[in-house]
């Protein structure tokens, strides 16, 4: 087992494991027996947790990824001749094998351009009035992502103006929030201040980054929109049975802030982590880094170097764009160990290897 083991990565939040404070609530409820599907008193608790949380009545369920929460949300928001208006770098449009679309029965995803990962309020007025006639699918959700898929976060009043916008258009606002908790504490605000109150219909909280080990949460402040949620995740195979070892993690993670705390701390790491890249030649940031992501252009040779010294990362933004994250149990040491290994690989270009 040990052998096969990884050294701790910048690849993604998901290379980690689970946080101490998760794993002791999973043995917690790891006694006896409880009833099945939810119907559990961790399950029961987890909610009002929630609901305490965000200061509000929401209906919450638990799914076993992030790709099924945020389809079968957007599934229970739309019917099949509607459309979501995202962002083109969307999870939903980019990493989810359709599956939006597949458990919609053909809603369409519209995206458009955006800096930054974001949809502003003008791109959802564009988008959605482009077409108003009945052979275009019709606007009725808008997706964006808290924190978005580019490591940015909209603030509090980007967000007001976008449900705003999204108001005056009868559509309705969803929020893929794998990331929620790292723009929550980036932002400083209340979990309210940023969902409900800026008119978010449905939430979809992410675990896994944060620190447990399968499993995200679906919370609808709509709750009428909630209506038969529960046989749709039956249906597509999401509701598990034993719920218990699904919800009782989250009391780890809510419980004493921990949730906070692993975002604060990954945040924290990647801040430090794009200092010390920032002192390296021949590297460029490239976004604003605002949670637990550094997006770095590096030249091909030095992408190609660190890749074969055991570095895994993504590079999907495009040739020379490498994606750095940081997670709850990223030490000062391991960005020490990456940062001297990036330096070196800078330093033993050959002349003539080219810039950026
Ligand atoms: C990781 C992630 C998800 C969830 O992905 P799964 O692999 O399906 O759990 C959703 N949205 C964003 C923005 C993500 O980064």
């Amino acid at each position: 087992m040990k052998e096969r083991e990884l050294r701790r990565q910048f690849a993604s939040d998901n290379y980690a494991g689970i946080c101490p404070e998760a794993m002791e609530a999973i043995i917690a409820a790891n006694e006896g027996h409880a009833l099945p599907y939810g119907e559990d008193a961790y399950t029961e608790k987890v909610c009002n947790m929630f609901r305490e949380i965000f200061e509000t009545d929401c209906e919450v369920f638990f799914v076993f990824n992030g790709t099924a929460a945020n389809s079968l949300a957007l599934a229970s928001l739309c019917n099949s001749y509607h459309s979501v208006l995202c962002n083109h770098s969307s999870h939903i449009e980019t990493d989810e094998c359709g599956a939006p679309e597949f458990f919609s029965n053909g809603t369409k995803i519209l995206t458009t351009e955006g800096a930054f990962g974001k949809i502003s309020p003008e791109g959802i007025r564009t988008l959605a009035g482009k077409r108003t006639d009945i052979h275009y699918p019709k606007p009725r959700v808008v997706s964006i992502t808290q924190a978005t898929e580019l490591g940015t976060v909209y603030t509090t009043e980007e967000l007001r103006a976008i449900g705003s916008a999204a108001g005056e258009l009868d559509l309705r606002l969803h929020m893929d929030g794998a990331r929620f908790a790292n723009a929550l504490v980036s932002l400083d605000a209340t979990p309210k201040d940023i969902t409900w109150k800026v008119g978010v219909d449905v939430l979809c909280l992410g675990g896994v980054k944060n620190g447990i080990a399968v499993g995200e949460a679906v919370i609808f402040f709509n709750k009428a929109l909630a209506h038969e949620f529960d046989y749709r995740c039956k249906q597509a195979g999401q509701l598990c049975s034993k719920m218990r070892f699904l919800s009782a993690p989250w009391i780890g993670l809510l419980s004493n802030d921990t949730w906070l705390k692993n975002a604060r701390h990954a945040n924290r790491c990647a801040q430090i982590l794009e200092e010390r890249l920032r002192e390296i030649p021949s590297l460029r940031i490239m976004f604003p880094r605002q949670v637990n992501s550094v997006f770095v252009e590096m030249p091909m040779d030095v992408i190609t170097a660190l890749r074969d010294r055991g570095w895994h990362f993504y590079t999907f933004i495009g040739d020379g764009g490498a994606r750095l994250m940081c997670s709850w149990d990223t030490t000062d040491d391991d960005i020490e160990v990456f940062v001297a290994d990036v330096r070196d690989a800078v330093k033993s270009r050959r002349p003539g290897q080219g810039t950026l």
